[in-house]
């Protein structure tokens, strides 16, 4: 097992890897930008380097910087938690390179994975359902014109290089294919330095549905079933649950095999995700994710399992030593993302955080790095909390998720609690019928 491990991360899931890390008797070492040095997670770590001024450019993305605190702590290996380098190839390369462990996939996977045109291709060949589309990249507009005929109009072109739901642009006619192509390559350009983009069929209804997997170095895959995250706001997720109001579970078990499979042809290793839409009872997958997922917890209570642990475990080349017949689902999860935002026009609202009371009780969880007298700083993401609750059925669920956000008291900065509150309670959502589509629908009617 390690003996120390550098966390390449801030916020919440620093404070998450750390936990897992002190669970396991392993040393953390924290990084953190000049912005931060009053943060949760540098606090709690055993040691810490500043590795540079606030822009993530800067410090949470300089890979030096990152790689020199490492060395000088001498931490045999990095876990780089979700955004920032979590999905940078070169990164994973380089770290490995030194003779540090890297807590994830392999380069190779990073880099396949990270290009969209590639992933599906991959997949599709492992056996995976697609969403239809392009056969690859989209060399011209005429080319765009000719398959968005073939499949039929909605169409939706996608940056290759894509996230974060950047360089996504719907046609819903041929009149409309032309801006929606450059628009998404300007897009793309400007956001990956990439402007390849390809196409796909514009789903009206779908709910977007999740994969948990694990895989260990000696080809074991097992997946912890699904997470339903198609609440979601500019195609960016506010709540998510699992299992999902929508599958069976002989569907489950159907997807969770083709995937598998999948990633045991693909000699895949660590924690990855892969993300399928889910319409008229078919599944069509849209990308892989080779990294732990913000929503990562609201599976771990499900299935009764530390998912960081297993990562740190599985990096540290120790057999996954259970099978597939062993994952038993428990009661229903639901996460909320508490963003530091405006609950109506979702403006960020960083400053001091007056009042910080988190709810508990039974079945409630809470991952923050927030405490009273913090200052949220404006340059980085907004989500500054999870709240998290696990129930035996979605119902109860449902009314211990509200109950938890109504004792929860953030006072100095405005968040979407507010928001939350109004779509628990609301029928449509109580009766798990929604799709991609609803949260946006729901914002606009106010
Ligand atoms: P990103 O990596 O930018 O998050 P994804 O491919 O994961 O992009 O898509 C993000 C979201 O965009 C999905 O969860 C879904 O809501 C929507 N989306 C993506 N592809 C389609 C499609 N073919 N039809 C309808 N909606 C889509």
């Amino acid at each position: 097992m390690f003996n120390k491990i550098l966390i390449a991360n801030r916020g919440e899931i620093a404070l998450r890897i750390l936990r897992a890390c002190r669970e396991l008797g392993i040393k953390t070492v924290a990084v953190h930008s000049t912005a931060d040095s009053e943060a949760m997670h540098v606090r709690l770590a055993d040691e810490s380097v500043c590795i540079g001024p606030p822009a993530s450019k800067e410090s949470y993305l300089n890979v030096a910087a990152i790689l020199t605190a490492a060395t000088i702590t001498g931490a045999d290996a990095i876990h780089p938690g979700y955004g920032f380098l979590s999905e940078n190839a070169a990164f994973a390369e380089t770290v490995e390179a030194h003779g540090i462990t890297f807590i994830g996939p392999t380069a190779e996977h990073i880099r396949v994975m990270g290009d969209k045109i590639a992933a599906k291709a991959v997949m599709g060949k492992l056996g995976v359902p697609l969403v239809p589309g392009s056969d690859g990249a989209l060399p011209d507009l005429a080319h765009a014109v000719k398959v968005a005929e073939h499949i039929g109009y909605p169409v939706l072109i996608k940056a290759a290089a894509g996230g974060g739901g950047r360089g996504m642009k719907v046609a819903q006619t041929p009149a409309e294919l032309p801006e929606a192509w450059s628009v998404a390559r300007t897009e793309a350009q400007a956001a990956f330095g990439n402007a390849e983009v390809y196409m796909e069929k514009y789903l009206d209804n779908p709910r977007h549905i999740e994969l948990q997997i694990l895989a260990d170095n000696y080809g074991h895959v097992v997946h912890f079933g699904e997470r339903d995250c198609s609440l979601q706001r500019r195609h960016q997720k506010l709540l998510e649950e699992a299992g999902s109001p929508a599958i069976t579970e002989q569907e489950r078990d159907t997807i969770g095999h083709s995937a598998t499979e999948a990633l045991k042809g693909l000699g895949y290793r660590n924690a990855g995700t892969l993300e399928f839409l889910y319409q008229d009872g078919q599944f069509c997958f849209i990308e892989m994710n080779t990294r732990l997922q913000v929503e990562h917890p609201v599976t771990e209570m499900v299935c009764g399992i530390d998912l960081v642990k297993e990562q740190i475990r599985i990096a540290a080349g120790e057999p996954l030593g259970y099978e597939q017949e062993d994952i038993v689902f428990s009661g229903h999860a639901i996460e909320c993302r508490i963003n530091a935002e405006d609950p109506v026009n979702f403006m960020p609202m960083p400053g001091e955080v007056t009042v910080f009371h988190p709810p508990g009780g039974l079945g409630v969880r809470i991952d923050s790095a927030l405490y009273t007298g913090y200052k949220v700083p404006p340059y980085y993401d907004s989500m500054v909390a999870k709240l998290i609750v696990h129930a035996p059925s979605r119902p109860e669920a449902i009314a211990r998720m509200r109950r938890a956000l109504a004792e929860f008291a953030i006072g100095g900065i405005k968040t979407v609690i507010p928001l939350h509150e109004k779509i628990l309670k609301d029928p449509q959502f109580q009766a798990g019928e929604y799709s991609i589509h609803w949260l946006e629908h729901f914002v606009a009617k106010g």
